[in-house]
């Protein structure tokens, strides 16, 4: 029986019992392979890490029952995790995506899974009849990312579940920026749960990782782990142990780090040279009602915002601020701000003008100061 609360949860279930020394901390398996005894058994069922290993068993243990599916499964990166996920359908098969989610997942359909002979369709998702007037005969699975990056575009999950299994599809969510501590897929009746566990999971930018969560056990889910296990996109033990000891402050980071974005994000609103602004939590987004209804506790510690000028002028308030760091990435504590359309191509939605921030763990009024003085710059 596991305990009701998240804060409690992310502690228990990412607990090491460590048989040989009692130690608290869980110990780290640098090890490749494992011992036979003399009838040639495996004591404790690990043959090699490919394969599994005691860091990476609690890591997707951890995982599963966080987002409370009947498995997980971690890959080195949030890539490695959608292109196992990809590769368990074939040739032949139809994908419903729409044009706003993450970049590299767009470009790895279109580079790689296409040329392999999956089709995909890109379609906003959250117009559901769209969605509706895009499925093919062949359609397969609906990849899903709400809120979306860098636009944080919001889907309906529990409506696009169910018109996933109408035509049986596997309904498939990227769950990275909104976490399940705000939002959980599987309960709104998605299949799959898909995490870049470089973010929020890990928390402190350190590692990288990346995860599936399966909501129940079958074909999909053997599949998957075929995939992972013959492929080997594996994470290391010592990466595994990070994103596990990640998990266990994640709820308190996340709800927190939700707060200081909402704070942030309606402060930006109507500051002189800010033309938009990207936050589910505000009422004016055009996801509000949705994002309200699916996710609890908050919005997330995401957000961005587009200013007048376009690619120079994103540059200049980058530039300009002391307490933000200008990098790629997010979910850390500390908070990051890139002009997000120089790392996506010229085809991707993105304005020029836009600013994804990650909001950290700084006091919100310092990060407002940092933003006052970088916007005051710009004229
Ligand atoms: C970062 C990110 C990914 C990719 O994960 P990596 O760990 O960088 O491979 C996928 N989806 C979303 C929403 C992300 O933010």
């Amino acid at each position: 029986m596991y305990p009701m609360n998240l804060e409690t949860l992310a502690i228990q279930v990412t607990r090491f019992h460590d048989k040989n020394a009692s130690a608290v901390s869980t110990p780290i398996y640098l090890t490749s392979t494992f011992e036979r005894d003399h009838e040639g058994n495996l004591p404790h069922g690990f043959l090699y890490s490919r394969g599994n290993n005691p860091n990476r068993d609690l890591l997707e243990k951890s995982l599963a029952i966080l987002e409370g599916g009947a498995a997980g499964l971690a890959f080195g990166s949030g890539m490695a995790a959608i292109a196992a996920l990809f590769q368990a359908f074939r040739p032949g098969d139809h994908v419903i995506t729409t044009p706003f989610v993450y970049y590299a997942a767009q470009r790895l359909l279109a580079d790689v899974f296409e040329p392999w002979g999956l089709e995909y369709t890109l379609v906003d998702t959250s117009d559901i009849a769209a969605v509706e007037a895009a499925i093919r005969p062949n359609t397969r699975l609906f990849w899903l990312e709400t809120p979306s990056n860098p636009l944080l575009c919001i889907t309906d999950i529990a409506a696009l579940a169910k018109l996933a299994h109408e035509v049986g599809a596997v309904c498939a969510v990227d769950n990275t920026w909104a976490t399940p501590v705000l939002q959980r897929p599987l309960a709104l009746g998605a299949d799959v749960v898909m995490h870049s566990t470089t973010k929020y999971f890990g928390g402190h930018s350190d590692v990288l990782g990346g995860a599936l969560v399966v909501a129940e056990e079958g074909e999909l889910s053997y599949r998957l782990r075929q995939i992972q296990n013959l492929t080997g996109g594996i994470p290391s033990p010592f990466d595994c142990w990070l994103i596990t000891r990640g998990i266990q402050t994640l709820p308190l980071r996340v709800r927190q780090q939700s707060v200081h974005a909402e704070k942030v994000a309606r402060w930006l609103v109507g500051q002189p040279g800010v033309e938009k602004v990207y936050y589910p939590g505000l009422e004016e987004h055009p996801g509000h009602e949705v994002a309200l209804a699916q996710m609890k506790d908050g919005f997330g510690g995401m957000l961005s915002f587009e200013v007048g000028g376009g690619l120079p002028a994103a540059r200049s308030v980058a530039g300009a601020l002391k307490v933000f760091t200008q990098a790629t990435s997010l979910g850390g504590v500390e908070s990051l701000i890139e002009p997000r359309k120089i790392y996506e191509g010229p085809d991707s939605p993105t304005p020029d003008g836009l600013l994804r921030v990650s909001v950290g763990l700084e006091h919100p009024d310092d990060l407002i100061a940092d933003l006052d003085q970088a916007l005051k710059s710009l004229k």
